[in-house]
């Protein structure tokens, strides 16, 4: 099937690799001339476990072709995908800009009937928005005559694991009430509903909810442990013995109930901002969100607010190391990284950095800059090379290569024995053994 995919952020490259494939023949336009610069030559602007052989094999044999003309990529399939970004607008809301300016670009330059397909997470209605938008401007061109078959298809899958989520996903919904659209992406996700049936279709406004329910439902299972957690804190129990203790009854399960630095990443806080704007759009107190929303942003501190308590107000001119800086491991993504805000916090308190991450430290490069610029953050070599001359360390991912460390080496190096980890990661009982302090969060160890 011949397909063309506007966006190459993470859902959008990620799909057109899994789509080619499967062998389909995949546009992919981008505005941002550079990544397709860089995605033309076989070079893969981000980090994604599984990613990189796919987009180059797939590169070689055309199957996988990359762009900035839009009429091309309009030109080349009937079955148009959206997988542009939906960030956070100023009051919350999400910014639609990019996904109606892709709509305008496919009714501009259609001379046949196209199904789009939005596979951005967008609030309920945007895709009638982007179909009254589409066919107005077919009906300036004078070619009322033609058809767009809408759907909505938003995407699961998980940065680290994404190549993986996308062959074998849980469920594929498809959100439409036109025959067209459905049949067609039934045709094309056919190779990954084998086994048993995995396509939920429902009407375009449910999907579209569909997405944003998962993503607050997630956000509010990792806030509620989050507040757990500060309870166990304040009463002497163990945030993972109870963890464990709640995860063992099926209907809580295990997945997502850590307690940690509160959650990040380019979809939860953002996704979480736009339901609850669009709840308010329609007079209705979405409560429960705007608490996790709260409790969530409050979280992000309380990790700072433990290292002040240890070191009282003196963290001027204070070295910190921090072992990990993407919002979770398996990727580069640092956007609102929790990372990100300790790091903001501890230089504001006039304290200097010293971090690794296995592959977040170019992207971290580009967000930090001036504090690179000014030596405030220094980006070392290894997770052995941050700890020479820190005070403490400081852990903000959960990383496989931090799991086992040689708590010798970080009893040697840091100038005070203590470990602050936001993940949770060490047993507090081990690294006390080793003679250093450990703060974790909701655990039985300060
Ligand atoms: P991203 O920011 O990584 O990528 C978006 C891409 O769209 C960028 O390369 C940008 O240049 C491009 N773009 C912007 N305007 C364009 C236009 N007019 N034409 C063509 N390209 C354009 O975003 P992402 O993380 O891939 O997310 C895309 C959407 O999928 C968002 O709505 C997000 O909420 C949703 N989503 C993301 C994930 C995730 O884990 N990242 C998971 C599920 C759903």
């Amino acid at each position: 099937m011949r397909v063309t995919i506007f966006g190459t952020g993470y859902v959008g490259l990620v799909h057109a690799a899994v789509l080619a494939e499967t062998g389909n023949e995949v546009v992919c336009v981008d505005t941002n001339e550079h990544k397709i610069n860089r995605l033309t030559n076989g070079d893969i602007p981000i980090y994604e476990p599984g990613l990189q052989p796919l987009v180059q094999a797939h590169s070689l044999s055309r199957k996988l072709i990359f762009t900035t003309d839009a009429a091309y990529g309009v030109e080349h399939a009937e079955l148009i995908f959206i997988a542009v970004g939906t960030p956070s607008g100023e009051d919350g809301s999400a910014d639609l800009s990019h996904v109606m300016a892709v709509g305008r670009s496919i009714a501009t330059h259609m001379t046949s009937d196209k199904i789009v397909v939005v596979k951005s997470t967008v609030p309920v209605g945007t895709c009638d928005g982007v179909y009254a938008t589409m066919r107005e401007i077919l009906v300036q061109r004078g070619l009322d005559e033609l058809d767009v078959h809408m759907a909505s298809n938003p995407e699961f899958l998980k940065e680290g694991s994404a190549i993986l989520d996308s062959m074998k996903p849980d469920r594929i919904i498809i959100g439409t009430d036109n025959r067209e659209a459905e049949n067609k992406l039934r045709e094309l996700y056919a190779p990954f509903n084998r086994n048993h049936e995995k396509i939920i279709t429902m009407d375009m406004r449910s999907s579209e909810l569909t997405k944003y329910a998962a993503n607050c439902l997630l956000a509010t299972k990792i806030t509620f442990m989050n507040e757990v957690a500060g309870i166990a804190d304040r009463l002497g129990a163990d945030i993972e013995s109870v963890r464990r203790g709640i995860g063992s009854d099926p209907r809580i399960g295990y997945h997502f109930i850590y307690a940690g630095m509160g959650y990040g990443g380019s979809c939860f806080p953002k996704d979480i901002r736009a339901l609850i704007h669009t709840s308010i759009e329609h007079s209705y107190h979405a409560g429960i969100l705007e608490a996790v929303e709260s409790r969530n942003s409050a979280q992000k501190r309380v990790l700072f607010e433990k290292i002040k308590k240890h070191f009282g107000d003196r963290l001027h001119g204070r070295i910190f190391a921090v072992w990990g800086l993407a919002f979770k491991p398996n990727t580069d993504d640092m956007r609102e990284a929790p990372a990100s805000e300790i790091m903001t916090m501890l230089w504001q308190a006039g304290a200097k950095i010293q971090a690794f991450d296995p592959v977040a430290m170019p992207e971290c490069k580009r967000l930090h800059a001036e504090h690179l610029a000014s030596r405030d953050l220094l980006l070392s070599d290894s997770k052995e090379d941050a700890l020479d001359g820190s005070d403490a360390l400081i852990i903000c991912t959960e990383w496989k290569a931090f799991l086992s460390p040689d708590f010798d080496l970080i009893k040697g190096t840091l100038k005070e024995k203590i470990i602050f980890d936001g993940r949770n990661i060490y047993d507090p009982v081990v690294v006390k053994r080793y003679g250093i302090e450990y703060v974790g969060i909701g655990r039985r160890s300060a």
